[in-house]
């Protein structure tokens, strides 16, 4: 067992869980959009793994990019004060995009997220997240693709941090209270 798997008290869904859900979810994606060549834009950093793995699972074309923001707020929830830390780069003006998000706590940020590129007059924009959080939303955000519902529980891996650490976990797994609780 190496180092970081002794900090999880559970495996939520394993590499396999997790893969299987993605080819459903490409397969989806492929069929909806088969007449148009999709901007996937992943939200950096938690989206990063997802967003790979999820375009290998789509059969038609797409774009791909990036936006990263920063929220404000503990190391394990979010104020909902959202900044841009890295941009867009292609024109989206008139584009399918769809919205690639690690996970939906309090909605905060996909809400910011979605006012922001509207903003850019896409002609529509949709959002697959991997995971969602029902019970701790404080906004009612919608989305169109969905990977798992969880319960209220901090977790890492596969992307998702506890401060920068076990996004390198090939699974989702929760996170032992007793380090990030005092
Ligand atoms: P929200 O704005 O919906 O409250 O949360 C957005 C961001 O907080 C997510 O994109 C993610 O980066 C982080 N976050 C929320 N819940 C979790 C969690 O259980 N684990 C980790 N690692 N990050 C989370
Ligand atoms: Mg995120
Ligand atoms: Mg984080």
């Amino acid at each position: 067992m190496n180092q970081m798997n002794c900090d999880i008290s559970a495996v939520l869904f394993d590499e396999y869980q997790i893969q299987t859900r993605i080819r459903e979810l490409g397969l989806e994606i492929s069929n909806s959009y088969k007449n148009s060549t999709p901007v996937m834009i992943g939200i950096l950093k938690g989206g990063f793994i997802f967003l790979a793995d999820l375009v290998r699972s789509i059969t038609i074309p797409v774009e791909v990019d990036f936006l990263a923001i920063s929220s404000y707020g503990t190391k394990t929830s979010s104020s909902g004060v959202v900044k841009i830390r890295k941009d867009i780069d292609i024109d989206i003006t008139g584009r399918d995009v769809i919205v690639v998000e690690d996970i939906v706590d309090t909605g905060l940020s996909l809400a910011y997220i979605k006012d922001y590129i509207w903003q850019h007059k896409p002609s529509s924009l949709k959002t697959c997240v991997l995971l969602d959080k029902p019970d701790a939303h404080k906004t009612d955000v919608t989305f169109d693709y969905i990977g798992y519902s969880i319960k209220n529980e901090f977790v890492v891996g596969y992307g998702l941090d506890f401060a920068e650490k076990y996004r390198n976990l090939p699974f989702i797994g929760i996170l032992k209270e007793e380090l990030y609780k005092c």
